[in-house]
């Protein structure tokens, strides 16, 4: 049988994405043809490139159900999670000084609160159930009169647990505090809608849905409230003020692109891609002692989170390393050898955390793909001895 098979297998959709081909060539012609600064307001080559700027905004409005000017567009998710944490903090300090997030949001966040709460900014940290959730009564008692901000992430980037989102937008609007959320491994996977889930701040990077690396936008809303923000960047004032700097015009090219794509093939996509998770699922699931991280109805089409009971993470990864590329968690704290903060948040025993993978599908996985995996696992599991434990594998 002929393979098309190329090694490794990327299952590492959710740490990034290749950019799909028909990105790629809409925005490569921004880097010389249409080379021109988008604000630049006396010549064609300034208005070219302002022209494809706004198409990109319309595009990304689109699908998260805003209108292009609350679209602000920035160097990614993590500069989008400073500038709304950091950008509300300051511009509401006169109203309070108190926000809520959780235990298990990205280290963009998290480390934004941290940095917040050494300069005197309250933080609640809520923490979430065995299935990845945090509890929506704790998180309405949390809220005070000086309360200015929840953070609650759309989907978690290690187990892809989905955060009950509108009903948290709900809670929010109904105790006038806003709503900011690192949508980041939803948007162009889930359909996001802003107005429907009442959210008031939300970021998205190009990079998790085959767009290019280093571009983001930032969702800022106008109206029912209207939100303002503190920059983080003084200088010319682009992006209304919120964002200064020139604007990174390819990048934003591809990120509208890439949401455009997102928002036609969502639909067919995330049914293929589900399919072909739970296939993953099922097979690996019989595996002695695999278990599955993460609650199993919420959860995003693409994303798997096992543990593999008496195994190690970073041994199985060594293992693995040249037929399937994958990750024990986030990318960035996979350079480290710590035991996942958001399973063991979860309240597994350290050994769950310390034995979990995280397969991560995408837009290019074929089915080819999936049956191998599961045939390395299959392999893989025979050497081990009966009792399962093993020294090294
Ligand atoms: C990838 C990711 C980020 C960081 O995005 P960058 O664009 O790489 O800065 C933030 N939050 C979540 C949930 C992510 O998955």
């Amino acid at each position: 049988m002929r393979s098309n098979l190329q090694f490794p297998i990327y299952l590492d959709n959710n740490a990034t994405t290749p950019v799909d081909p028909r990105v790629l060539q809409e925005f490569l012609p921004y880097y010389q043809q249409h080379f021109g600064n988008a604000a630049s307001r006396t010549h064609a080559y300034g208005w070219m490139a302002e022209e494809a700027v706004e198409l990109a905004r319309e595009r990304v409005a689109r699908l998260i159900g805003a209108v292009p000017q609350e679209i602000v567009f920035t160097s990614g998710a993590t500069e989008g999670v400073n500038l709304a944490i950091k950008g509300v903090a300051e511009m509401y300090q006169g109203k309070g000084n108190h926000i809520i997030t959780c235990v298990t949001e990205h280290k963009a966040v998290i480390d934004t609160c941290k940095h917040l709460e050494k300069k005197g900014v309250e933080i609640t940290w809520l923490p979430v159930n065995a299935a990845g959730l945090p509890d929506l009564q704790e998180l309405e008692q949390a809220i005070r009169p000086t309360t200015i901000l929840l953070a609650m992430m759309y989907a978690n980037n290690e187990t892809g647990v989905i955060l009950p989102i509108a009903a948290i937008g709900q809670i929010a609007k109904k105790h006038g505090v806003l709503f900011f959320t690192d949508a980041t491994q939803a948007v162009g996977k889930l359909p996001v809608a802003v107005q429907a889930d009442g959210i008031d701040l939300l970021t998205l990077s190009a990079h998790k849905f085959y767009g290019p690396k280093g571009v983001g936008a930032l969702y800022v809303r106008r109206r029912d409230p209207r939100v303002k923000l503190t920059p983080q960047l003084d200088g010319g004032g682009h992006e209304r003020g919120m964002r200064s700097g020139t604007l990174n015009v390819p990048g934003i090219v591809g990120l509208g692109k890439a949401a455009e794509l997102c928002r036609v093939e969502m639909p067919a996509e995330s049914i293929r891609l589900e399919q072909l998770r739970n296939l993953l699922q099922e097979n690996l699931l019989s595996l002695p002692g695999v278990e599955l991280n993460g609650d199993p109805l919420n959860r995003l089409p693409h994303t798997l989170n096992l543990s593999f009971a008496d195994r190690d993470s970073n041994s199985l990864l060594l293992h693995f390393n040249k037929t399937i590329a994958l990750s024990a968690g986030s990318a960035c704290t996979s350079a480290t050898l710590e035991p996942s903060y958001v399973l063991k948040a979860m309240g597994f025993p350290d050994q769950r955390a310390y034995s979990a993978l995280r397969f991560g599908l995408g837009r290019f996985t074929t089915e080819e793909e999936i049956m191998q995996v599961i045939q390395l696992f299959r392999e893989f599991y025979p050497s081990v001895n009966t009792t399962g434990k093993t020294t090294t594998i």
